[in-house]
């Protein structure tokens, strides 16, 4: 038995902070998600660990921080980690129109292919939205109340991301019986499967940050088999929450262990190619 990691970094810079949906406006920290990023990609480099970047298409144009950088960018790639595409400026796609949401996709997706001469496949959703899918029992009464007309749900996001070329979504959108059972407290943590979305592959986010439950949830998976996603912001490995350096430093040192061990597997979702479970 051994478990599967995927390690998401989102770079969402200036354009990210500005649009800060967390309370409060906007963020100070746009500036912040390049310079740790620098760290960063020393710190994965002494680990030997390779992860996906969701890159706001805008930050690979020409340009300065804390807007642009397209060198950085290109950086990342030149380490052999995956750039992904985290829509344009960092859009809330539920919200976007359906009209507009190809034209994101598309500028994201040449912006970045632009800039580090590689094919960009993989799509990770600004604030991991929308969740609204009916078909899999998700349905978000906020994006629905905030989006009256035109909204974008999950199933159009895929069959637009199929329809430009990309193979892969990270997703995040809670099927009815999952949420009521943990209203009840039941499954605190689940291994997500791969499923196909109108064409496209997808994961489940399972992970936040690099705290014990992380660690929890990569000890069980490997018991059973499972996919660990996870995602943290490279801004915030200077504060002192679950996506910080102290938390990250320990996280990738079992990380190590485990992969030395043959137990644990660090995939791209680039290279995903895996018979679907589900269709749809
Ligand atoms: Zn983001």
């Amino acid at each position: 038995m051994n478990g599967k990691l995927i390690l998401f970094w989102d770079f969402d810079a200036e354009w990210g902070a500005e649009r800060s949906r967390s309370g409060g406006g906007p963020k100070p920290w746009g500036a912040l998600e390049f310079s740790c990023t620098e760290r960063l990609l020393w710190v994965l480099e002494q680990f030997g660990v390779k992860a996906c970047f969701a890159v706001v298409g805008a930050v690979a144009l020409p340009g300065s921080r804390p807007y642009h950088d397209p060198g950085l960018i290109r950086e990342i790639a030149a380490q052999g980690h995956e750039v992904a595409s985290h829509a344009m400026r960092h859009e809330w796609l539920p919200g976007v129109g359906k009209g507009n949401l190809r034209q994101i996709i598309r500028q994201s997706k040449e912006a970045l292919e632009t800039c580090v001469l590689q094919p960009v496949t993989t799509f990770a959703p600004p604030y991991n939205q929308p969740f609204d899918f009916w078909e899999r029992g998700s349905i978000s009464l906020s994006e629905r109340r905030e989006v009256s007309r035109d909204r974008v749900d999950l199933g159009f996001l895929c069959q637009v991301l199929q329809e430009e070329g990309f193979t892969f979504c990270r997703v995040a959108y809670k099927p009815l019986g999952e949420r009521l059972l943990s209203y009840r407290g039941y499954r605190k943590h689940f291994f997500p499967r791969i499923e196909i979305i109108r064409g496209i592959t997808t994961l489940r986010v399972n992970a936040f940050g690099f705290r014990t439950d992380t660690l929890y949830l990569i000890d069980h998976a490997i018991e059973e088999n499972g996919f660990v996603v996870c995602f943290a912001h490279p801004h915030a490995l200077s504060g002192n929450g679950p996506q910080s350096e102290s938390h990250l430093i320990p996280f990738l040192e079992r990380v190590q262990e485990l992969v030395s061990i043959g137990r644990l597997e660090i995939v791209l979702p680039r290279t995903i190619m895996s018979v679907p479970l589900h269709k749809s």
